[in-house]
């Protein structure tokens, strides 16, 4: 309200255009035309805009909100902790009680063993932290030389100056002096472009020399740490070949470099199981996750470390002093409290198996309506994650043309319809990360806007 005066969509979305900078926007375009569209509500998929009307969100905001909106448990479990104790610094070895049980809670289920986590506020500090720890390790160990950080092309880990780094898309690094001298980027397990017409273990192999290569040119010993998700996400929905981390693993271990699994996406159940390590055989020995741990209902990251890790940073002490690193909000207890009552929430309502059930149906209607699409490259993905491609040239990669951005016009076209998409535009795709409590009848309605919406733009 307005000195008692409730504003209309109008009159919000006019605040907006002259006031609010945006992220990942054509910000003059937004100076002009203000926002799409201006959201009030929204309960389980469905987000309701300023004039009442209704829209599947098929990305589960930006693929984080997993339980769904509105749940009333991680309201009250976040109302609760502010009540009680609204917040408590954790440096210095202070503790509270939500954060020391998220703590043990999170070791106790990770996918491969380990042994401590590191709270942040977001994907991308959380992949700083895990830079600054695989130098500090080093450091540690007596190896000033062994920095450098191998990422993938296309993967995605953030926006900040070392994780925009990191992610391998290069619209991203664009006017901002990226990627860094100490970032390497290996080939990403793309199949449309680079494992075209190749087998599983043709690819693998493929992917495996590259990243032998790319080691034996910059040095084992001046490398750290290999960073990889699961699926690829917003570099677009990029599922590796089978036997792909079985190959990367024992190159990394040869060559004594760290594996992060950046599970800021795949983390607590996208897949259909709770990580993304599991359903593709990682073993991390460092471990980030973001989003589905709260499903966005506050912000909240963690860093987890093995033991072997572990140890190593915590004989740092006798060399460098105390830890020299965290945030004001690094293990905030509202952040715990909302993160315990969201694992609850998977637990009580099973929601990671039914992320495997409906993410099969998810990926049979996707793969029904667009399989046989003239514009249609691929439909790629497993459960709840999947993505559509556009391509000029059904038969093959060599006609992509960036260009065409056929993904962006799909997705306004598909809001038309009331559902939310997201377009991919390096991949000239479009993404689908519903919320783990999408109805069956949610995904048709989702699947039906969006084959809609490419025949209007085809
Ligand atoms: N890592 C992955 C895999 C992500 O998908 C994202 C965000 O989309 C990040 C890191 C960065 O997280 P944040 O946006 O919270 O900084």
């Amino acid at each position: 309200t307005n000195g008692g005066h409730r504003l209309d969509g109008g009159e919000l979305a006019e605040l907006d255009r002259r006031f609010a900078f945006h992220p990942f926007t054509a910000l003059a375009d937004h100076e002009r035309n203000g926002p799409p569209m201006v959201v009030t509500g929204g309960k389980g998929a469905i987000l309701t805009d300023a004039a009442g009307r209704d829209y599947v969100d098929a990305m589960a905001g930006l693929w984080c909100v997993n339980v769904g909106y509105g749940r009333t448990e991680i309201a009250d479990a976040i109302a609760d902790q502010a009540r009680t104790l609204s917040y408590c610094h954790a440096f210095s070895s202070m503790a509270s009680d939500k954060p020391a049980m998220l703590s043990a809670r999170l070791i106790e289920m990770a996918p491969v063993p380990m042994s401590k986590v590191f709270f942040g506020n977001s994907g991308s500090d959380a992949n700083d932290t895990q830079v600054k720890l695989a130098w500090y390790y080093n450091n540690v160990l007596g190896r000033p030389a062994k920095k450098k950080i191998i990422a993938r092309e296309r993967g995605y880990h953030g926006v900040t100056i070392v994780s925009g780094g990191l992610t391998g898309l290069p619209g991203l690094h664009a006017g901002f002096d990226l990627p860094l001298p100490f970032i390497r980027h290996a080939m990403a397990p793309r199949r449309l472009w680079e494992g075209h017409g190749l087998s599983d273990a043709e690819f693998v192999a493929k992917l495996a020399d590259d990243l032998e290569a790319l080691i034996a040119r910059e040095g084992a010993d001046t490398i750290a740490a290999f960073i990889a998700e699961p699926v690829q996400g917003a570099g677009g929905v990029i599922a590796p070949p089978e036997g792909y981390f079985a190959a990367i693993q024992p190159i990394l271990e040869k060559h004594d470099i760290l594996l992060i699994a950046d599970e800021v996406i795949c983390g607590f159940g996208r897949l259909g199981q709770m990580f993304g390590s599991s359903v593709m055989g990682m073993k991390p020995d460092m471990m980030t996750v973001a989003k589905g741990l709260t499903s966005a209902y506050f912000p909240l990251s963690g860093c987890m470390v093995s033991e072997k890790v572990w140890r190593v940073l915590a004989e740092g002490g006798s060399k460098f002093g105390p830890f020299g690193h965290g945030y004001t909000y690094s293990s905030h207890p509202i952040g715990a409290a909302a993160a315990l009552a969201n694992l609850d929430l998977l637990e009580s309502d099973a929601l990671v198996a039914r992320a495997g059930e409906v993410g099969a149906y998810m990926q049979e209607r996707l793969r029904a309506a667009f399989g046989d699409h003239p514009m249609v490259g691929e439909v790629r993905g497993q459960a709840l994650i999947g993505a559509v491609e556009f391509v000029a040239d059904r038969a093959g990669p060599a006609a992509f043309d960036p260009a065409l951005k056929v993904a962006p016009r799909v997705v306004k076209a598909a809001l038309d319809r009331g559902v939310i998409g997201r377009a991919l535009p390096s991949a000239d795709s479009i993404a689908f990360s519903p919320p783990f409590v999408i109805e069956r009848a949610e995904i048709d309605r989702a699947v039906e806007a969006f084959r809609d919406a490419a025949d209007q733009v085809w």
